[in-house]
């Protein structure tokens, strides 16, 4: 195992708030955790760049610091302890790199272990224990089109509070594991917010507008957000195009052809029946589904009927992709039930 380096910083060159993502790596060297002192203890953590081609995290927040400069520094409200995670895929302009695991799967809590990255997340936990922090935010794109959303990994009060401060969709997951939003969560309320396609100027505009909000909030309500603030989903399977079944976008010819528009289904209810995609002949269910514990659950969702490949159930898709790369490196997407009426057994 090579060892990663993590580089801790409390000083921050004011020429990084003109680099962007893709010249980060030949400043910083690498992951790096700067810690920047405020008027309020403890720290705001933000994580940006888990995945390197995400770049509006990073964007958002060098605004926000650019916001409180002052001749002799930074003048924040808050304390602000911000991670710059994969810098080296960021200057390749990639999720990760060929060689690299997703940072956002080898948090304290993953499923996989023994790797360089999966030591750097876990000093970066064991700083951040040490050191306490206020809540927690990481800040990422999607490939397809989405709403905005912010989700959460635990169902408690103040988790949610902040979720719903970023707007009123709001995702409850368990899986994958490894993720930092999960991992921070054992230290305070954490959140990710998914601010839609990398390159949208109202992303940007959206993620800095929270991440100010957040530097000058007081403190984070602890009773349960009101239902009508709230529309909260909760994701049940991950849905995966397993690595031999060949697939395009648009296309006829592959044996899994789904629409160039696919993704115009993120956050729609989808009736019995509708198309996911058409086959080749002789193609069986070529997807694999997991359930939040795993279990295989593709025939639960979704039938090949006449070469048409439907679901069978009603569904909620969300982070449907047309990147045919963010398919193989991650999913197809995630399949999701209206949660609202479990805000009730939030702690
Ligand atoms: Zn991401």
């Amino acid at each position: 195992m090579t060892e990663l380096l993590l580089h801790e910083r409390e000083d921050m060159p004011l020429s990084l708030l003109e680099t962007p993502a893709s010249g980060l790596h030949e400043i910083l060297g690498g992951p790096t955790l700067f810690h920047l002192a405020g008027r309020r203890e403890p720290a705001l953590f933000v994580s940006v760049l888990m995945h390197g081609n995400e770049t509006g995290g990073w964007d958002a927040i060098r605004r926000v610091l650019r916001r409180f400069l002052r001749q002799d520094g930074f003048d924040l409200p808050r304390s602000l302890s911000l991670f710059i995670g994969n810098t080296a895929a960021a200057e390749a302009g990639v999720r990760h790199l060929p060689q690299q695991p997703d940072f956002n799967r080898v948090w304290p809590g993953s499923e996989t272990e023994g790797t360089a990255e999966h030591a750097l997340m876990r000093q970066v936990v064991d700083i951040m224990t040490d050191r306490e922090i206020f809540a927690s935010v990481d800040v990422h794109n999607n490939t397809g089109r989405n709403p905005h959303y912010a989700c959460v990994n635990v169902l408690e009060h103040q988790s949610l509070h902040l979720a719903a401060l970023f707007g009123r969709t709001v995702v409850y997951f368990v899986r994958p594991r490894g993720v930092t939003s999960m991992a921070m969560a054992a230290l305070g309320p954490s959140v990710t917010l998914e601010c839609g396609k990398v390159g949208q100027e109202h992303g940007v505009e959206h993620a800095e507008e929270y991440l100010d909000a957040c530097l000058h909030l007081s403190e984070i309500p602890a009773h349960p957000v009101p239902t009508h603030d709230i529309e909260l989903f909760h994701t049940v399977a991950v849905v995966r195009v397993p690595a031999e079944v060949q697939f395009s976008f648009g296309g006829k010819t592959a044996q899994v052809n789904f629409p160039l528009n696919l993704d115009a289904m993120n956050f729609r209810e989808l009736p019995v029946g509708s198309l996911i995609a058409e086959c080749a002949p002789g193609v069986a269910l070529p997807l694999d589904v997991r359930d939040e514990q795993d279990r295989h659950v593709a025939e639960r969702y979704f039938k090949v009927e006449d070469g048409r490949l439907v679901t069978r159930v009603p569904v909620m898709p969300s982070m449907l992709t047309g990147d045919p790369l963010v398919v193989r490196q991650d999913c197809l997407c995630y399949l999701m039930e209206r949660y609202n009426d479990h805000l009730g057994d939030a702690g």
